[in-house]
């Protein structure tokens, strides 16, 4: 298995051991400098896994048992939905590293039959739990749509599943951002750099491995792609195309750089993630600052913008990965949304390592920095560590400027553009 673990100076690391030995090494080390994470690599098979989390001080006081229970008799209702698998609270590993300010809990899912294909496809099934929340909080009647999906939580015990974020307004406390590929995700008894907050056992955690209850199994149990024996069809979930690597095939010309590619194909992914399966990648625009890269995606075939809560009908979208603070949010060209930008959310550790690199000397803006850019270079040589032991796929390739393709900016407000419409 790999693993990535940041000293003390945030420099990475990538390290690929057997987990046991792992273990037996990392277990040595102090708490405030573990700081480990697991690599959950593509088509790996996996168990479901869960990021909960919210801010205590921008909440109304919550009882986290209470909120976690919940989740997990939804998610149990789900799975016994959709694939006929009746696991409950005691199949659940929780770990959690809350502090005074923010609750965060991990669920693991330790059941023999709940193994998924590779976490895209628990992706797909979160956020179709997730979407399913929502509906019955905007609307209670949705429960009896399908009662069967809420049977044991009541309508206000859902609602509290949705939290105030710092920034912006409400959304689920559940994290749906884990699911992407290559993910690190922080390890049983591991900390986060200079939080000195590592995630232990759960005060209401109930599940107990079945063979011993040492430290060792439990850490073997927390890892998302330590399996064992894995069943010969593993669960998988909604569309199987490839509808997430399309931004790859087209468009696109051959880097002569191929070493940067490994960190293109990571950010691009990422955001092809963010907007699959339609959206595509149109170009990209690079700034880089002392404090690391900001990249904005300028993206076609998707246009839903938080700022009017749906899809515009002519004017793009774009993300923006912001390098220096570790975030990624949307923002847009419709002159209707000028200065907005959507919350900002946290890039996952393998997106936000490559771009958060500081550097004195690159404080200019320019489009084409990636492609000639040394230290793209610099910081690929990490991550061709772990590539090569299977994580990262390097398909050689980057966006073009996408000759092809392009859709102009109308330049006008969606109302501007139905008021023409409807005078055609
Ligand atoms: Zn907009």
């Amino acid at each position: 298995m790999a693993f990535a673990f940041q000293q003390n100076s945030g420099q990475r690391l990538f390290l690929v051991a057997h987990p046991a030995i792992f273990w037996h090494y990392d277990s040595y080390r102090k708490g405030q400098v573990r700081c480990t994470y697991e690599i959950i690599p593509e088509n790996t098979p996996c168990k479901i896994y869960f990021d909960l989390e919210y801010d205590i001080r921008v909440n109304t006081p919550r009882v986290p048992v209470k909120i976690v229970n919940s989740f997990i008799v939804i998610v149990s209702n789900y799975l016994f939905h959709y694939f006929n698998l009746r696991v409950d609270k005691s199949n659940v590993l929780i770990l959690d590293s809350s502090t005074d300010v923010k609750f965060s809990c991990h669920l693991i899912y330790q059941c023999k039959e709940a193994i998924f294909r590779d976490n895209i496809n628990v992706g797909r099934f979160v956020r179709q739990v997730c979407a399913g929340i929502r509906e019955v909080i905007s609307d209670p009647r949705v429960i009896d749509v399908n009662p069967e999906l809420w049977r044991g939580v009541t309508h206000a015990e859902i609602c509290e599943l949705l939290v105030c974020g710092r920034k912006d307004g409400e959304k689920l406390f559940c994290d749906e951002s884990v699911y992407s590929k290559n993910r690190h995700f922080r390890l049983y008894r591991s900390t986060k750099l200079g939080k000195n907050a590592p995630l232990l056992l759960s005060d209401f955690n109930v599940y107990t491995p079945v063979e011993d209850t040492s430290q060792e199994k439990l850490f073997l149990d927390s890892l998302i792609t330590c399996i064992g024996e894995v069943p010969a069809i593993p669960l998988q979930f909604g569309c199987q195309k490839e509808v997430c690597f399309r931004g790859e095939t087209a468009n696109r010309k051959i880097s002569t750089i191929s070493e940067v590619s490994v960190s293109h194909c990571v950010l691009e992914k990422f955001v092809t993630e963010l907007i699959s399966p339609c959206g595509r990648i149109r170009k990209r625009t690079v700034t880089s600052t002392p404090k690391g890269q900001r990249i904005q995606f300028d993206i076609q075939d998707y246009r839903f913008c938080a700022k009017v809560g749906r899809h515009h009908r002519s004017n793009n979208i774009y993300i923006v990965l912001d390098g220096s603070r570790g975030t990624w949010y949307q923002k847009c060209h419709d002159p209707d949304c000028i200065g907005f930008q959507s919350v900002e959310r946290q890039l996952p550790p393998e997106v936000s390592f490559i771009i958060e690199k500081e550097d004195p000397d690159l404080e200019r803006e320019d489009v084409s920095l990636w492609e000639c850019s040394s230290v793209s270079d610099e910081i690929f040589v990490e991550f061709g560590t772990f590539g090569d032991y299977g994580g990262v796929s390097d398909k050689g390739t980057t966006l073009g400027d996408c000759e092809k393709g392009d859709v102009p900016e109308f330049g006008i407000g969606d109302n501007d553009l139905l008021f023409a419409a409807t005078k055609c």
